[in-house]
């Protein structure tokens, strides 16, 4: 090889190099992220049309027939959208949908802000800031874009793109059913508890909401369908006694609302 053409070659590796450090740029959370926040959003809508074609996967609850549930669930949504808290609240599509599957206590949401939650998990929670809690930890992590950052981890920053680029027929699919039972890390999960805390300490929900779901959780000991996200790192214990340091740091009310409310929008769903 000459000289020059290995010179050439070296150049070229330096600017492809310096290209990537200028793509994958710090988001307005401070943080490192190798996808753009155009990617979060084209990679969201991509999973929520593969969501909402796979019925069997994700049976979402039909809203023509039950309207007044989803806009039960759109004003929680929405206090926690208008708590001025959200680095994308703008940017990001923040579409709520719920998921009938009364045997799943979960929620999740993409990134770019596809929210999904489980029959299941309403049905369990006792209180509207219970719900309001996991749902902002949710949010938290689209937010922040753990779950970009996490699902970058996971899969790998090529194969994401290829994902969003259409050029891997199945990875979509295979990163919507992988969104169920993503792992965050310890340190993602301690952060969107503590975001949680921020959305709803300037509404009129208990602002550690998440942590009553945490003590239900404790309180019913091993059970097989606690997901993954709660059921190991870091201990739910820990993450009541952060939560509530959390509130307590910003004087925020820990009075949760009356259970009555609730039940009412428990009644709407099937
Ligand atoms: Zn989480």
């Amino acid at each position: 090889m000459g000289k020059q053409r290995k010179f050439r070659q070296l150049a070229a590796g330096f600017l492809f190099l310096i290209q990537g450090v200028f793509l994958a740029s710090c988001d307005k959370n401070q943080n490192f992220n190798l996808l753009s926040v155009q990617e979060d959003k084209r990679l969201g809508l991509q999973v929520s049309q593969e969501i909402a074609s796979k019925p069997a996967e994700f049976p979402l609850l039909d809203e023509s027939q039950y309207p007044a549930a989803y806009q039960k669930i759109r004003e929680i949504t929405d206090k926690l959208l208008n708590s001025g808290k959200l680095a994308y609240r703008n940017e990001f599509v923040w579409q709520v949908k719920i998921i009938r599957d009364d045997n799943t206590k979960n929620a999740f949401c993409t990134p770019g802000g596809y929210i999904y939650v489980y029959t299941g998990l309403i049905k369990y929670l006792d209180t509207e800031d219970q719900l309001a809690g996991v749902m902002g930890h949710e949010i938290a992590h689209a937010d922040l874009r753990h779950t970009s950052r996490q699902l970058t981890k996971s899969y790998g920053y090529q194969f994401l793109i290829n994902a969003i680029l259409g050029e891997n027929a199945g990875a979509i699919a295979q990163i919507a059913l992988g969104l169920k039972t993503l792992q965050n890390s310890r340190e993602f999960e301690r952060e969107a508890d503590d975001k949680s805390v921020e959305l709803l300490s300037v509404t009129s929900y208990a602002c550690n909401g998440t942590a009553g779901f945490f003590e239900k959780m404790i309180a019913e000991g091993n059970n097989p369908s606690v997901p993954q996200w709660l059921s190991t790192h870091p201990n739910p214990d820990n993450r009541v006694e952060a939560i509530n340091k959390k509130a307590d740091a910003l004087q925020c009310t820990k009075t949760p609302l009356s259970p009555n409310t609730y039940a009412a929008f428990k009644a709407m769903l099937p």
